[in-house]
């Protein structure tokens, strides 16, 4: 049912070793080994479920990011984030490129989309999961599709953006070769993804949130971004932290840690943790998640 991998899916180095045991408190409650590139540090869920079998791992009611209706408190917080990054998402395209093509690999339900669109951005999103991409085409009409291939023919992108989504991408070469292609020249490429390695990972230990098992398949350390930029041929010109993604990834780590606790009780943890992963986090780079901006070469 499941797959095993016999390389690392980022180098393709053998040298692989077990590393840990990851539970998935969010949906199944099922265990997943993570192991060890040695080479380029890169953590990967092995064995892993196929990807036409990973589907009912997705299945519960608060993935939050496929969501647009509020149901809790947790939810109401996430949506104020989530608009003002939005905003903060659209800046950093805009001070980027002065061309203005976008392609949003993992749109979800394109409001980041729908906001460069309202500022002159010619916008393209794709997004595999039939009930977001629901949504984001009421927002988009003929502008998301299913998936790579879907794409219009030879069309390029001048920016091209994957924010939390190449951690959830089964063939991760394959993919990473096919964007790029559709990268212009000088064309910038945005891929945001946990941290392995930021404070609050350490705090949380098996409980972080952001391994998120077996949703996301892989989770880079620094070593393991200056690999993949080696690898296809970037150029990293800036590493940019996201300071909110330390609260929220403590406030579930919280609710996974200590399920029975009251909600005060877990929203001050977090709030707490939260603060100190961010102030430990002294360079771009060690914050829990981290926007890196590559640039075609
Ligand atoms: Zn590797």
């Amino acid at each position: 049912m499941s797959e095993r991998l016999f390389k690392c899916p980022l180098c393709k180095n053998g040298n692989i070793l077990n590393h840990s045991l990851v539970k998935d408190y969010a949906v199944s409650q099922k265990e997943f080994t993570l192991c060890r590139c040695e080479n380029c540090e890169l953590l990967f869920t092995n064995p892993r479920p196929k990807e036409e079998e990973i589907g009912p791992f997705y299945d519960f009611k608060e993935y939050y990011s496929h969501e647009d209706k509020v149901q809790n408190f947790t939810q109401w917080v996430y949506q104020r984030i989530r608009n003002y990054s939005i905003q903060k998402k659209v800046t950093l395209i805009h001070k980027l490129s002065k061309g203005r093509t976008l392609l949003d690999y993992g749109c979800g339900t394109g409001e980041f989309l729908q906001e460069a669109n309202k500022q002159k951005w010619i916008v393209q999103g794709i997004e595999p999961s039939e009930k977001a991409r629901g949504q984001a085409l009421a927002k988009l009409p003929n502008q998301i599709v299913t998936s790579l291939e879907e794409l219009p023919t030879n069309e390029t992108y001048d920016v091209i953006t994957l924010f939390h989504v190449l951690e959830h991408i089964h063939k991760l070469r394959k993919t990473l070769k096919i964007i790029i292609n559709r990268l212009k020249s000088n064309g910038y490429l945005i891929i945001a993804v946990p941290n392995p390695l930021s404070e609050d990972a350490k705090y949380y230990r098996n409980y972080w949130a952001g391994y998120d098992v077996p949703r996301h398949l892989y989770h880079f350390s620094k070593k393991s971004i200056a690999v993949l930029q080696e690898e296809f041929n970037l150029e990293l010109a800036e590493t940019k932290p996201m300071i909110f993604d330390s609260y929220y990834v403590s406030l579930l780590s919280e609710n996974y840690r200590h399920p029975n606790q009251s909600q005060f009780s877990r929203y001050w943890k977090a709030f707490i943790q939260g603060f100190r992963s961010n102030r430990k986090a002294l360079i771009p780079g060690d914050y829990s998640s981290n926007i890196f901006i590559f640039k075609k070469k």
